[in-house]
């Protein structure tokens, strides 16, 4: 059957380049061109952007993007096994595709994309996270990246997106929404990939603000997300005592009740603590 963009199929190149998925290296392949060029299309404009891609695998989100007219594909994939296989679509689409061969942790990506930049990704379930805080939290805002368009797990997709009161609500989506309009615009069931993983996933993607939404020093507002979501049973004037001495009285000068656990307090809310702690000199 004719392919998207005219070269072979997944099922072809994965069985000629014998990539048989690893699952240490969270290797969950989707095969379907057409449902990885409608992921490219969800990360918006990028005929006039350099795309970042982590974890290209065998290459099936990459031809959605090239297809969707990617102005430069950045591609990191840890897989060695992997690299013959995109540099032959790095062949069909000249100049418009760079394959980097290492640990996307580790790889210096300085000099290798042109602003504007988004990133798409079908993220390895064991490094997706972690990867997502550190583009979130580089050393100064704005980041490299406009968007990003990254596959989760569902669970860690609705982490991002959760609202005071949610169960997935806690220091992910404080983080998220503190600096990105984070939305799901994608659900997946686990057929949709090869092999099919235990789990659900989900599609977010984030765009960046231009500054953080509510003004706060991002030290102490980690430390009081993170001291109330530690304990997030315990009441704020337990679970934050060691912010401030006077944590009951702070809490009440921006109306929390100190009754109240971390996991009804919205974004705003915490950003207005972080105000009043930082004014006592904590
Ligand atoms: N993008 C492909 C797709 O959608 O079919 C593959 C996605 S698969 C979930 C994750 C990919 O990330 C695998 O190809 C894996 O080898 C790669 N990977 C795992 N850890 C990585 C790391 N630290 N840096 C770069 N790539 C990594």
């Amino acid at each position: 059957m004719a392919t998207i963009d005219g070269l072979p199929s997944l099922r072809d190149v994965i069985n000629a380049h014998d990539l048989v998925a690893k699952r240490q290296l969270g290797q969950n392949f989707l095969l379907d061109l057409n449902l990885t060029a409608k992921i490219a299309r969800l990360a918006g404009d990028i005929a006039g952007a350099d795309v970042l891609e982590v974890g290209p695998g065998p290459g099936g989100l990459t031809r959605g993007l090239l297809v969707e007219g990617a102005r430069h594909v950045v591609a990191v994939e840890k897989d060695p096994r992997c690299i013959a296989a995109l540099n032959e679509i790095a062949a069909a689409y000249p100049g418009r595709l760079t394959v980097i061969e290492g640990d996307a942790m580790e790889v210096d990506l300085t000099g290798r994309l042109t602003a504007p930049v988004r990133i798409a990704a079908n993220l390895p379930y064991n490094v997706g996270t972690e990867l997502l805080i550190r583009w979130l939290t580089p050393r100064v805002w704005p980041p490299f990246w406009d968007s990003m368009t990254l596959m989760f797990q569902r669970e860690v997709a609705l982490r991002i997106t959760a609202k005071p009161g949610d169960e997935h609500y806690g220091r992910l989506a404080i983080l998220c929404q503190w600096r990105t309009d984070a939305k799901i615009v994608m659900h997946l069931p686990p057929e949709a990939f090869t092999p099919a993983p235990k789990v659900h996933s989900a599609v977010v993607h984030l765009t960046r603000l231009p500054a953080p939404r509510f003004a706060a020093d991002e030290r102490i507002l980690n430390r009081i997300v993170a001291a109330g979501f530690n304990q997030r049973r315990k009441m704020l004037r337990s679970s934050l005592k060691s912010i401030a001495p006077d944590i009951e009285a702070v809490l009440e000068s921006v109306g929390i009740a100190p009754t109240a656990r971390a996991e009804e307090i919205s974004l705003e809310r915490f950003c207005a603590l972080a105000r009043a702690v930082a004014e006592r000199g904590a």
